[in-house]
């Protein structure tokens, strides 16, 4: 079974809100325990955290063990005061407040660094990135704090002056990466990083209500033709499915999003698809561990 490379153990994939506010005085081990158990349920051996504000990820890394699982957290993501990202982590504002956030999360137990340098998709606007993207130089200052530091850095990016900044900046990994031209996957696969699509975020919606059909289509065919390219360039691409987000589910969420691989692929060999993100994920656990 493959790892989860991607999620938030705080939400639950109903209620963002009520799953947040379950661990408002405090880590909840029961739920911790009851989404570890997901896991394993499903065999599912290795998850990667995207962090949360309140410790639950740092809980769940400590509690792992006894369900069999190798967790890597961030702890808490870091984002930029006014910027998207404070749903999964703390701010700053100056690069001084950035290096003494990364020394906290070092401190806490962090695996790893989190940084936000983009908005997410914008469901009323196809192709749009919402916000502004942190600035290219910025990132590539905060990606050299991180590894001066000995840590890897998980990047949520979208949009191609956001993914192009990402891989100039040399961060380890790309999550979401929604929308990039020809440019940006050109320039992923000269790299070293590991591209995290998270598929099911938006494939999981499509009949759900929340967002038309129409509006989510384009998207997840825009997904499925940089699927594609990436499969074709040879880019390191892993599965992770950002479980907790809404009607993505801990443990079936990374089957979904498998799902959506071979889907997506229809016509190569299930065993080829497999074989690609089986280098992903082996390469995303190589690297996000404490170095
Ligand atoms: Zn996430």
């Amino acid at each position: 079974m493959f790892g989860e490379c991607h999620a938030h153990i705080i939400m639950d994939g109903v209620n963002y809100r009520r799953a947040v506010d379950m661990h408002k005085n405090g880590p909840d081990d029961q739920i911790i325990k009851a989404h570890l158990k997901a896991y394993q349920d499903k065999g599912i051996t290795f998850v990667r955290d995207g962090g949360d504000a309140l410790g639950v990820s740092l809980r769940a890394k400590e509690i792992a063990p006894e369900y069999g699982i190798d967790y890597r957290t961030p702890v808490f993501a870091i984002h930029k005061e006014g910027h998207y990202g404070s749903i999964v982590g703390k701010s700053f504002a100056t690069m001084r407040e950035f290096h003494d956030r990364v020394l906290e999360a070092k401190k806490a137990g962090a695996d790893f660094i989190k940084i936000m340098t983009t908005g997410i998709m914008d469901f009323n606007a196809h192709g749009a990135v919402t916000g502004t993207p942190l600035d290219a130089a910025e990132v590539k200052e905060m990606v050299h704090i991180a590894h001066e530091e000995g840590m890897n850095v998980m990047s949520h990016t979208n949009g191609d002056y956001g993914v192009q900044a990402a891989v100039e900046a040399g961060v380890d990994s790309l999550e979401h990466g929604n929308y990039m031209n020809e440019d940006s996957l050109a320039m992923l696969a000269q790299s070293h990083m590991v591209w995290v699509p998270t598929l099911v975020t938006v494939r999981n919606l499509m009949g759900d209500g929340r967002y038309e059909d129409e509006v989510l289509w384009p998207i997840i065919e825009s997904a499925k033709e940089n699927v594609r390219k990436a499969f074709q360039l040879g880019i390191k691409v892993a599965p992770g499915s950002d479980a907790g987000a809404y009607r993505v589910l801990h443990g079936q969420g990374i089957q979904d999003e498998m799902d959506s691989f071979v889907e997506f692929l229809e016509e190569e060999k299930r065993d080829d698809v497999y074989r690609w993100l089986a280098d992903g994920e082996a390469e995303i656990k190589k690297k996000f561990m404490r170095l």
